[in-house]
């Protein structure tokens, strides 16, 4: 007698719905054996389904006992049953139960690699079965488009490829022609010299010349069971390869991601976005954080709030020596250093028709003086305010060439200009504005030449000696000034208000300032006036230029006067400019952290809140928040949605013998994949954005230290993981309504004996 596989003890099913039982199988008594090829017959609704469904243990049974190699069933657990169906039954369903998006052959290595063989053994075994079945050929086609004779012998092929003792096709041939038929049902039996093969049928006559034995069931009974012909004695049956199906869950994963290239592109596309939402969304939110920007500029304390500008000082008061201008250089983001921090905060214009203009009132009396008719204006309004400011020429932490063209300045009259070569060469007028120290309306003159251009900045960069005259003790000074005014002996003074100045104008600007269209003010550029250039050499305090009212002079000393007369070092304030005032905070946190007192003028001087502004910025924190929990949700959704399109084949893949656990890692293993790559991607878009000069994006990034990135990054792959577990869930309570993890049975038992015979 061959050995005895399945036996049925008083097998019941019921079928339960609301109100209805249905009975599946009535009470049934059966014993298959290896090398058996049993016919299955019966009309339609007599149970022929239910049987197969619960030999191949898909189905659970209610009733009596089914005994597999002589062992009970009735108290397997979900993982018992995962690893029955695994490798003691191969199932062919009447729907083919083929995975329609993968190829050909991919649903048979797939089939190969669930009973935990390699990857490359199951390769060679699947074109084996391939060629034997006639899909060889076909091997790389998608399932789907397959025939229908193709798809059943695509099934079969997979059944036959598992080393399982059982077999079970439950009406295999129920849509084939009689020609394919005929050659499912050979395969059968030829399947059927190793193992026990049970063919449910509708049509007895095309296998009654092959099968050993007749069983006809009727209302889930059996009516019938004959024996046909005696079966052979069967064949060794394959060995069993040893399992290692490590890694098995990203086989799995992967299989998914390749039978849906679409659905995948779609995923990916999908997280890249969110990832991009995300990081957008987060970098505009950070930045709108910082009101700075909704509050007015008071330029009282820093002249110059420009939002890069880091004002440093020694903690302890002492002057800046040149190790400290080396430190200071290092520190990350900063872009330029300015030795003069001092000059930063003083204005200067040139151009007198584009940078600098005055505006009068047109308070104004006309007269008669020695030069002819005037119009005296009574008072100035303002100045246009856009005016650069000076610096002295910036010191770089890299190799950065400073200069386009040109050379240094040598000394404090000579500059480079921020523009083209064609500056080179040229003169003109400028006018300082210390608006810290001085009235608002007093101003130093003096006429540069451009010496050098520069594509850096925008504004003039002086030679040092500049830095110094204002660096120099304004008290000092002052007090040269009033106690030498009429001598002239002094660098700079205060001058007086402008209120009060007069202005001469010629007949014709002022005929021109009538009709222009404002008739309260108006502006024309400002006269340039004249200086008186006395230059003595070898004198030790060469006067040079000085202009009575309202302008002040200044003197031209010698480099070493300046040196005696300012600080013998190079003074208590520098000026870092930095590559965004997005860095502000993590260069302050690193200047305090190596003992320096820094300020960001811009953000310490930014005083009166703009109540437009700030309700235009606690809208984008309220629309940020929102979007990210928007998209974030989306992402959730979506991703559920678009995973629950894999039900079905991870469906048909356990009913091959895919366990639950390797069914929920390989769910993990793609939405990890879809996280990490919509990362990456994400990622890539927006510095790609940022590249590509669209600054919106480029300025985000800078608001992400990489240590929010990375937080960011955790939260989105955490929400990604949190509904990977949801849709996990989901799938376990559908496909594996009770599985258990670990299978408490002694297999091993089992495995000793099928290696015994
Ligand atoms: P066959 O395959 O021989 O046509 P089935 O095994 O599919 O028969 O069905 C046997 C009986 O069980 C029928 O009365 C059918 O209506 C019932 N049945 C089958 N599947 C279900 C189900 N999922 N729920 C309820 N009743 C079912
Ligand atoms: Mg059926």
């Amino acid at each position: 007698m061959n050995e005895e596989l399945l036996t049925l003890q008083n097998l019941s099913k019921y079928y339960t719905s609301d109100r209805l039982v249905t009975v599946g199988l009535n009470s049934i008594n059966l014993a298959f054996s290896r090398g058996e090829f049993v016919a299955v017959t019966g009309e339609s609704g007599s149970g022929k389904s239910t049987l197969a469904h619960v030999l191949g243990g898909i189905l659970p049974y209610e009733g009596g006992e089914l005994l597999f190699k002589g062992k009970p069933t009735s108290h397997y657990d979900g993982a018992d049953w995962e690893r029955y169906r695994r490798d003691c039954v191969s199932f062919i369903s009447q729907n083919y139960g083929i995975l329609p998006g993968a190829t050909v052959m991919d649903n048979v290595v797939s089939a190969l690699r669930l009973t935990g063989i390699s990857k490359a053994e199951a390769k060679s075994e699947a074109e084996k079965i391939l060629r034997e079945v006639e899909l060889w050929e076909l091997r790389s086609r998608r399932a789907a488009k397959l025939s229908s004779g193709q798809k059943q012998r695509l099934s079969i092929a997979r059944a036959l490829a598992k080393p399982a003792p059982i077999l079970i096709a439950d009406e295999p041939t129920g849509n084939l022609d009689a020609e394919n038929s005929a050659k499912i049902i050979s395969l059968l039996a030829k399947a059927a010299r190793e193992r026990l093969v049970i063919l449910i049928t509708h049509e007895f006559s095309e296998a009654e010349n092959f099968v050993t034995r007749h069983i006809s069931i009727h209302d889930g009974k059996v009516v019938m069971d004959s024996l046909l012909r005696e079966p052979a004695a069967p064949e060794e049956p394959k060995a069993v390869p040893k399992r290692k199906s490590r890694g098995l869950f990203a086989y799995v994963a992967g299989l998914q991601l390749r039978s849906r290239p679409v659905w995948s592109a779609l995923m990916l596309f999908f997280f890249t976005l969110t990832v991009f939402a995300v990081f957008s969304l987060a970098g505009t939110f950070i930045s709108a954080l910082d009101d700075t920007p909704t509050r007015l500029y008071d330029d009282s304390a820093f002249q110059n709030g420009d939002s890069q500008r880091i004002a440093v000082a020694k903690a302890d008061g002492s002057d800046m020596t040149e190790k400290d201008e080396q430190t200071l250089l290092g520190v990350k983001y900063v872009e330029s250093l300015e030795s003069y921090g001092y000059l930063s905060d003083i204005k200067y214009a040139y151009r007198e028709d584009v940078d600098y203009r005055w505006r009068y009132s047109l308070d104004t009396v006309s007269g008669k003086g020695p030069d002819g008719d005037y119009q005296r204006v009574s008072s100035v309004s303002f100045i246009q305010s856009e005016m650069p400011f000076a610096k002295t020429v910036p010191e770089f932490p890299d190799e950065r060439e400073f200069l386009s063209d040109g050379r240094l300045p040598e000394n404090m009259y000579e500059v480079v200009a921020a523009g083209d070569e064609s500056l080179i060469g040229s003169s003109f007028p400028v006018f300082l504005q210390d608006g810290k120290n001085w009235s608002r309306s007093a101003y130093i003159y003096i006429e540069v030449t451009v010496v050098g251009v520069t594509d850096y900045g925008k504004g003039l960069y002086f030679h040092d000696d500049l830095g110094r005259v204002f660096l120099s003790d304004v008290e000092m000074f002052a007090k040269i000034s009033s106690s030498s005014r009429r001598n002239y002996y002094y660098l700079y003074m205060p001058a007086p208000d402008l209120s009060g100045a007069e202005a001469r104008l010629d007949k014709s600007t002022y005929e021109q300032i009538r009709s222009a269209r404002n008739e309260d003010s108006f502006e024309f550029p400002m006269p340039r006036l004249d200086y008186l250039s006395n230059r003595e050499k070898d004198v030790t305090l060469n006067f040079i230029g000085y202009h009575l009212s309202p302008f002040n002079g200044i003197i031209e000393v010698s480099p070493e006067k300046f040196a005696e007369l300012g600080r013998s070092g190079k003074g208590g304030q520098i000026s870092l400019t930095i590559e965004d005032y997005a860095y502000t905070d993590r260069v302050l946190n690193e200047l305090t952290k190596l003992g320096y007192a820094a300020v960001s003028p811009y953000r310490e001087c930014s005083t009166i809140q703009d109540p437009t502004l700030a309700r235009q910025r606690m809208q984008t924190l309220r629309i940020c928040a929102a979007a990210l929990a928007v998209a974030l949700v989306l992402q959730v959704v979506v991703q559920r949605a678009m995973f629950s399109l894999e039900t079905e084949s991870y469906l048909l893949m356990k009913n091959i013998g895919l366990d639950c656990k390797t069914a929920r890692l390989s769910i993990l293993c793609q939405v990890l994949f879809f996280a990490l790559f919509g990362q990456v991607l994400g990622l890539l878009a927006i510095l790609g954005f940022g590249a590509a000069g669209i600054e919106s994006i480029g300025r985000l990034l800078r608001y992400l230290p990489a240590s929010h990135m990375i937080l960011l990054s955790l939260i989105h792959l955490g929400a990604c993981c949190a509904t990977a577990l949801w849709i996990m869930n989901a799938l376990q309570k559908q496909a594996y309504p009770n599985s258990g993890f670990v299978s408490d049975l002694d297999w091993s038992a089992l495995d000793d004996e099928e290696a015994k015979q």
